[in-house]
């Protein structure tokens, strides 16, 4: 995706970027990550590198809206968001036991609101991604949230729902999930289990969360791999099976999960990828897409290192100069 300046889509982007954030996406529950290894203002840290040593400037991204209560119900069951005004639900989902003694109203505020609006800026990186050829969600990747429960730090299905309203206006679209974060994506499959329009291509490490045999069983292109799988490895499977499944899937839209919890020094991933190796998997993702013209939304999934946030935002800045030539 070359720009030249006679390119109307050129001109469009001198005003937008299909880049979506709100600091709504960092949760303000303060001291969370004191009891939680996650960086609590990773979403913003990647912005502030965007805007300061990128020099995206400030309006050009686009800001998501709230997912609304009609949204979620698009995959979640009225029982199970019901549930989640009891604030031993969140805990359990949080997987934070001292979460369960907090006012329901502050976690709602302070920790679902955020996700509400990581889900909203799913559900519009999706519409950006065929206007644009690609996005990216500076937040989501909700992967193991199923339609009647949470799990895993994930409350709401934000890829499902984005998918089911892109389904409201052409529901013949096929479409291609590729979850490389470190931890096999059971939400999804779990959801899409009967829906073979959507085609899920999941790398993950099978001796960790959630070990979810059930819904393995639903994965179309599934590669569990060991712990501390090391860069060749690792990047080798992917240069030689993606372009595999996207001939077979033929999708009209690639959603990729991008978590960063693979990294070397990640505790809850232990895989062994370094941060150049990072680099190189979201590239050749991204290169993958373009290449076949398939428009592309990245969203991040997880990443629990202290450096989690600037790889991410080192390696969008790798895609915008060497990929998407922005
Ligand atoms: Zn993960």
């Amino acid at each position: 995706m070359k720009f030249n300046k006679g390119n109307s889509l050129f001109k469009r982007m001198l005003n937008k970027v299909p880049i979506i954030f709100t600091k709504q996406y960092d949760h303000t529950f303060g001291g969370l990550e004191e009891i939680h290894p996650f960086d609590s203002e990773k979403y913003g840290k990647i912005y502030n590198y965007l805007v300061k040593k990128v020099g995206i400037d400030k309006k050009r991204f686009y800001t998501p809206e709230m997912a609304s209560k009609e949204d979620l119900l698009f995959i979640h069951s009225k029982e199970y968001l019901s549930a989640l005004n009891h604030s031993e639900t969140i805990a359990r989902i949080a997987e934070l036991k001292v979460l369960s003694s907090v006012p329901n109203d502050i976690l709602q505020n302070c920790l679902l609101k955020s996700v509400k609006y990581a889900t909203g800026g799913t559900i519009k990186g999706c519409v950006l991604a065929f206007e644009y050829g690609w996005a990216i969600n500076l937040s989501g990747g909700y992967h193991h949230a199923k339609a009647d429960s949470g799990g895993g730090f994930c409350f709401f299905a934000d890829i499902p729902i984005a998918v089911y309203k892109l389904f409201n206006n052409n529901n013949t679209l096929s479409i291609m999930i590729i979850d490389l974060d470190a931890h096999q994506g059971n939400g999804n499959a779990s959801i899409f289990k009967n829906d073979n329009r959507i085609h899920i291509f999941d790398v993950y490490n099978e001796r960790i969360y959630p070990g979810d045999f059930e819904a393995k069983k639903y994965i179309e292109f599934g590669y569990p791999v060991m712990s501390h799988i090391k860069d060749l490895d690792y990047l080798s499977l992917l240069e030689r099976e993606i372009p595999d499944a996207i001939r077979k899937s033929k999708p009209d839209i690639i959603i990729y999960i991008a978590g960063t919890d693979i990294f070397k020094e990640d505790t809850l991933g232990c895989m062994n990828i370094s941060e150049g190796g990072i680099i190189e998997r979201d590239e050749l993702v991204f290169r993958n897409a373009v290449k076949n013209k398939i428009p592309i939304l990245m969203v991040l999934g997880g990443g629990y290192s202290k450096d989690s946030a600037i790889i991410t935002a080192k390696s969008i800045e790798n895609i915008l100069k060497n990929v998407i030539i922005f």
